[in-house]
């Protein structure tokens, strides 16, 4: 199935590789990349290729690939050891919730020591 995008939107264009990233993961359906602003010692940015805006703009149809998400970004965790250490995974929505990009995307944040205490805002 064709991605839906939409051509100025910066996370399209990354999925599309119009625009350059730290890409640690891609396939059809998600690409994964580092945050250019990190909040924490490990930041990645979990999204899916399809232009979906927000939280708020999915659907019934949208409940594989959200999960998927999820669990993409618990493999990543994995991959990435911060798996055991603990970490977050954060959905801003909307400018309130410091959104600052339209384009759905999940934060993966951790690689924290441990036990200390932590505090993030994203
Ligand atoms: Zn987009």
């Amino acid at each position: 199935m064709a991605v839906i995008f939409d051509p100025n939107c910066i996370f399209c264009k990354i999925g599309r590789k119009e625009l350059s990233a730290d890409i640690l993961f891609e396939n059809d359906a998600y690409v994964v990349f580092k945050d250019i602003q990190p909040k924490a010692p490990v930041h990645l940015l979990v999204a899916t290729k399809n232009h979906i805006s927000s939280i708020m703009e999915i659907q019934e149809k949208d409940k594989e690939l959200i999960g998927g998400l999820i669990l993409l970004a618990k493999k990543i965790a994995q991959d990435q050891g911060i798996a055991a250490s603990g970490f977050k995974l954060v959905f801003n929505v909307g400018r309130g919730g410091g959104q600052v990009i339209d384009h759905l995307h999940l934060h993966l944040l951790g690689g924290w020591a441990v036990p200390a205490q932590k505090k993030v805002e994203v």
